[in-house]
């Protein structure tokens, strides 16, 4: 079967990345493609894992080269997905999550046909506000300016193919579960569909001749 790209976005503390962890816990056919940023890094991220932190300079020269499929600037800090990360996955086998913004998304779906994009929205606006908050990663200024951004972004989930309403974490997770395995049956990403059932007739064959 022909991996794909899983594009997850939400507005900031809508779950996305929470769903994406989950996901690549339970299955070993989906990797996750570490975004590189020029945000600072929080307590507790490391460098590779959540993300590759690189100077101005350093995304500047990556963009210069081409390395990204996608790039975007959000609240002021650039973010972009790495070539390499999505060919080492597709290169194993496996379909690959991007946890991105919605700019990064329509730019992924302009150059990859076969991506999905599922968007993930808060079944409320203050879930939204109290997640963000409890997260406890930004300042005021810093929070109120990415709820201005989450604003805006809910504006746009009609251009996405799915959406997945994250009020209870494990039923959203098994949403974009149910989405992966029936997006892996499309008859387009079965490479051996046509190998497949002409061994099915050919067998079809011997067993009525046996009959
Ligand atoms: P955060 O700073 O909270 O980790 O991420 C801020 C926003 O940037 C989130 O919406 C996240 O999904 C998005 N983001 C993370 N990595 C990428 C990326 O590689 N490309 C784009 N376009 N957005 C990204």
């Amino acid at each position: 079967m022909t991996p794909f790209l899983l594009v997850l976005s939400s507005p900031s503390g809508g779950g996305k990345t929470t769903i994406a962890r989950r996901l690549l816990a339970s299955r070993k056919d989906i990797g996750y493609s570490v975004s590189a940023t020029t945000r600072a890094m929080r307590p507790g991220e490391v460098n590779g894992r959540d993300y590759w932190f690189l100077s101005e300079e350093e995304f500047e020269a990556k963009v210069m080269a081409g390395e990204f499929l996608e790039h975007a600037s959000y609240h002021g800090r650039r973010y972009g997905t790495l070539r390499t990360e999505v060919e080492r996955h597709f290169a194993a086998g496996r379909h690959v999550v991007l946890d991105i913004e919605v700019n990064g998304a329509r730019q992924v779906r302009r150059q990859m046909s076969g991506a999905v994009l599922v968007f993930v929205i808060p079944p409320t606006g203050a879930a939204l506000v109290e997640r963000l908050a409890a997260r406890r990663t930004e300042d005021r200024a810093a929070l109120e300016g990415r709820l201005a951004i989450a604003t805006d972004e809910l504006a746009v989930a009609g251009e996405y193919d799915y959406v997945v309403v994250n009020e209870e974490l494990e039923r959203a997770v098994q949403d974009v579960a149910g989405i992966l395995e029936a997006e892996s049956r499309r008859v387009c990403r079965q490479d051996d569909l046509e190998s497949r059932t002409e061994r099915l007739r050919r067998e079809v064959a011997d067993a009525v001749r046996r009959l």
